[in-house]
């Protein structure tokens, strides 16, 4: 049986490979310190668990309108107002099941055949194959090191064609952690405007930012640009919700109302008990976000310098998320090693320590490394890395 061409060519995630062997090697005994998490090591907050209880217990579980509960939409609203001081109508909003699926909904709705689809470089992994599922051509455009991986004015014109529909924002990244400053999107935002793109604003890790001027929404920027901006976003790093599926777009109402025909007939609607989770999440007065802040940056500080010293490494160091995404071209190489690949690969058979290989995120120079794990495994991983290296000399 032939399955589709339009999934004939579908990568697997990049952290597939690595995970699987790294789940061998524990499986045999063997004491594998994991990286490669792309999400909190924290629990979901206990007010949270007790508001999804109560919605069971209320019978709260049947289908609900397909762009999400009424309450739930208006919390988003009003974080919007609180948070970013934008302004929203709750037809401009839709609650989708992940923000990975706002995104899939997304593309689907705002793409034919042929768009183009600015994706800057490293991305996070689903981007391109979500623009490729919707028939649009991702258009890769290489952030550089020495501009902390992000995109510059000049890159966006000089990538810019007849076709050019849309570009991806994702700030904080994942995988780099690097946050875009006001100036940096103003610029940006004067292209998009002039040129007519739209923006996706993939806003995830918003609240995870350490240092710097903090989080800033294109959208906040003017009127123009927030008609032009559909943000996304979500519970699932923020509240440490990842496995309860509820993410958020908010935008233009013609392009939410396609989203929510679509997801009509494709999800008919987010879990219901997950919303009312969600909901608790976001109306609560509650400090979740505190401690895990608080934790993550700790983390961050101690890593990155440990990270840092190891020889032929080189990191930049991150703002926001909770990843380090390090060039380690030189380690590579002085160790005898064709790529990186081969080299994450070996580093987990002979330390066990699963990194995930930069070049699932168009960076093949660099690995992804998560801090969402204790502090006591990151320095134990830390040592590990730097013994690989050196033994390799
Ligand atoms: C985790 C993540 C998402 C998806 O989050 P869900 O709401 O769990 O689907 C989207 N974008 C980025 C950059 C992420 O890291």
């Amino acid at each position: 049986m032939e399955l589709a061409k339009r999934v004939q060519s579908l990568t697997p995630s990049a952290t597939l490979a690595i995970t699987a062997k790294a789940n061998e090697l524990k499986a045999a005994g063997h004491d594998v310190i994991g990286l490669g998490a792309g999400e909190p090591d924290f629990n979901t907050p206990e007010h949270i668990l007790h508001a999804a209880k109560s919605a069971m217990d209320e019978g709260k579980t049947k289908y609900t309108p397909s762009s999400g509960i009424p309450m739930l939409k208006e919390a988003i609203v009003k974080k919007m107002k609180e948070d970013h001081a934008l302004t929203y109508a709750s037809n401009e909003v839709i609650v989708t099941t992940g923000a990975k699926h706002a995104l899939y909904t997304l593309f689907q709705v705002l793409l034919n055949p042929g768009d183009e689809v600015i994706v800057p470089t490293p991305y996070w992994v689903s981007y391109p194959e979500q623009i490729k599922l919707a028939e649009g051509k991702p258009v890769f455009v290489k952030g550089e090191e020495k501009n902390q991986f992000k995109l510059t004015p000049e890159q966006l014109e000089a990538a810019i064609t007849d076709h050019t529909k849309a570009i991806i924002l994702n700030s904080p990244s994942n995988p780099t952690g690097m946050v875009y400053t006001k100036d940096e999107l103003e610029a940006i935002g004067e292209i998009c405007l002039r040129q007519g793109l739209l923006i996706v604003s993939d806003e995830i890790y918003e609240q995870l930012i350490y240092e710097g001027e903090g989080h800033v929404s294109i959208a906040q920027l003017s009127n123009e640009l927030k008609e032009r901006t559909i943000i996304i976003n979500g519970v699932s790093k923020s509240h440490a919700m990842t496995g309860w599926r509820i993410g958020y777009a908010v935008g233009d109402a013609t392009i939410i109302k396609a989203m929510s025909n679509l997801a009509s007939h494709s999800t008919s609607n987010p879990t219901s008990v997950a919303q009312f989770a969600a909901l608790e999440a976001y109306t609560s007065s509650e400090d979740d976000l505190g401690p895990m802040k608080a934790a993550f940056h700790d983390r961050l500080e101690k890593l990155h310098e440990w990270i840092a010293s190891i020889p032929g490494v080189y990191c930049e160091k991150p703002q926001g998320a909770f990843y380090l995404f390090p060039n380690v071209q030189e380690a590579v190489q002085s160790n005898g090693f064709t790529t990186v690949d081969d080299w994450v690969k070996a580093l987990l058979e002979e330390e066990k320590v699963a990194l995930v290989p930069g070049s699932g995120f168009g960076a093949p120079d660099n690995v992804r490394l998560s801090y969402a794990t204790s502090l006591e495994q990151l320095e134990e991983a830390a040592k590990r890395i730097k013994r690989f290296v050196k033994s390799h000399q």
